[in-house]
């Protein structure tokens, strides 16, 4: 198996056994070219048991206010509320353009960015959790806004991205909260080794995907944790002339603002 990020080989990484009714032993490999680690064991897992073990761990949090790889997961959506609230005030978001939130679970952050404004914007899409609110499907550059939080780490292979990042239309913005690694930590013992989690992406990897979906400006919000990335040219300078609250990065390349452990 080749890296789908860089086509980089696959080499052999570490083991886990993570004892649930779905995953025992897991194999995770590790890209000699730009770090990329996946988890060869839920890369080959059948759909139907892959699904069974997202629902199975995803059981245990969402609904809750906790969450174990996460303790200030309340705390950060506030923040990231906050942020794109601001970003709508501020205009780089406008409520005539669709703005959608990929993989939102149980729609937490969307329902708090909505009832900040005044008219609700952000519409939400799960795979693997629907209620009747929620978009049923979604189409290539609908969105002028994409958002995925906590759902990088859940994909599997080129197919997950390409489906996601081709929503955005061409002078779209991708926001993404995952954990962005300068190096996978080789520790079976690493919090972020989860059982769904299948895929850790480096600063590497993640520049080299910048550069493939041609993506103009990052910025980072250190308080939300959550990178923007702009498709358009002009957008983007509109961003960067704005003066905007918290602690941001912004860079024509992307932001790789964690260079040391533990990466959060
Ligand atoms: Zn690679």
């Amino acid at each position: 198996m080749n890296c789908f990020i860089c086509g980089g080989e696959f080499e052999p990484f570490l083991e886990k056994d993570f004892r649930l009714k779905n995953l025992g032993r897991c194999e995770y490999l590790h890209c000699a070219n730009c770090g990329l680690v996946i988890s060869k064991t839920l890369y080959e897992m059948p759909e139907a048991q892959w699904r069974a073990l997202n629902l199975e761990c995803h059981e245990s949090y969402q609904g809750s206010d906790f969450c174990d790889a996460d303790p200030r997961w309340l705390e950060r959506l506030h923040r990231q509320a906050e942020m794109i609230c601001e970003l709508y005030d501020k205009k780089i978001f406008s409520p005539r353009e669709r703005f959608l939130d990929y993989g939102c679970g149980d729609g937490k952050l969307a329902d708090m960015v909505n009832e900040k404004l005044s008219a609700p914007a952000v519409e939400k899409f799960d795979e693997f959790m629907t209620k009747p609110e929620y978009l049923q499907e979604v189409s290539p550059a609908e969105f002028g806004a994409v958002m995925t939080c906590s759902v990088f780490e859940h994909l599997i292979g080129r197919r997950d991205v390409e489906k996601i990042l081709r929503l955005i239309k061409s002078d779209g913005v991708f926001l993404l909260h995952t954990l962005i690694a300068e190096e996978v930590p080789r520790d079976a013992n690493w919090f972020y080794f989860l059982p769904p989690h299948c895929t850790f992406f480096t600063n590497k990897a993640m520049q080299i995907l910048y550069e493939q979906y041609e993506f103009k400006g990052c910025a980072y919000n250190v308080g939300a944790r959550m990178w923007l990335m702009f498709k358009d040219e002009s957008r983007w300078r509109d961003f960067k002339s704005k003066d905007l609250r918290g602690d941001w990065a912004r860079s024509e390349q992307f932001v790789d603002y964690w260079k040391a452990k533990p990466y959060r």
